[in-house]
């Protein structure tokens, strides 16, 4: 039987996702509060991650194991780090790394252990869903559209783009132009930057669950990150990830 969990980033876009949710029960555990209840006709688990590489790696178990989840969804905000992204654009993971993992000289820079491998790549059935589904709403012009011009003109949207490819994880907020310049140099496939996806990635990879990870640009992971990140998560990237969401599950 087919039941998604959907894991977000942003409490407010989980409130967005949750008040789409028919026959909504909850459970409380470890913290977490989990929502049930289905959307589209489809079963799905809706959670807050949390935030940082234990806090969602923790959450998604909880997901598989005590909920039976047989895919995951992932939506939140990242940091930009290659130089054609801006605020806004959407980002779907084809790989992820996660940057602070650094067992030299017992293994390789990056690599995962007893994995044996420096990144991961969702299953490519899942992926295609979710690229041709952000596809459609980015063509449609759909997300814009949600907000008002003035929300457009304050944040400085206008063609919105998506991109699939690179993304890096770790436990640290990027916001200097020298963290940045470094993770660039260190990893220069990757295209933006968070603090779960690898996490989420790699027990969805162990527990053999198609999962896809989606993030909304925030900021640009530099000196000026922390400007009016709150106000566009909450007026802008809760509002993307809820359309989102909302168009993948059907
Ligand atoms: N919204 C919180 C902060 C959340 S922690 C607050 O108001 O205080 C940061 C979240 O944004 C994490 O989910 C992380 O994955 C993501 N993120 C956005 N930009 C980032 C950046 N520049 N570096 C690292 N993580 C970033």
């Amino acid at each position: 039987m087919k039941r998604i969990g959907i894991l977000g980033a942003m409490p407010e876009e989980i409130n967005g996702i949750v008040s789409l949710l028919k026959d909504k029960t909850e459970v409380i555990k470890g913290m977490r509060t989990y929502y049930l209840g289905t959307i589209n006709e489809v079963e799905v688990v809706v959670v807050f991650s949390r935030w940082g590489k234990v806090a969602s790696a923790t959450t998604v178990t909880h997901l598989i194991v005590e909920f039976g989840i047989t895919q995951l969804f992932f939506s939140g905000v990242a940091g930009a780090i290659n130089p054609t992204l801006n605020i806004g654009d959407i980002v779907i993971a084809s790989s992820l790394v996660q940057h602070d993992l650094d067992a030299r000289p017992i293994m390789d820079r990056f690599e995962i252990p007893l994995l044996g491998k420096t990144m991961l790549c969702p299953p490519k059935e899942i992926l295609d869903v979710a690229i041709g589904s952000i596809n459609e709403l980015v063509n449609a012009k759909t997300l814009i559209q949600l907000l008002s011009q003035k929300q457009q003109e304050t944040f400085s949207l206008s063609n919105l783009k998506m991109v699939v490819g690179q993304i890096a994880s770790g436990d640290q907020f990027f916001a200097s132009n020298g963290d940045k310049e470094k993770l660039s140099v260190m990893l220069p496939e990757v295209l933006c930057v968070e603090m779960e996806g690898a996490a989420v990635a790699q027990v969805c990879f162990e527990y053999n669950i198609p999962y896809v990870i989606i993030r909304t640009i925030s900021d640009e992971a530099n000196d000026n990150s922390v400007v009016d990140f709150k106000e566009f998560v909450s007026q802008v990237a809760s509002r993307f990830g809820v359309e989102i969401i909302r168009n993948l599950i059907k």
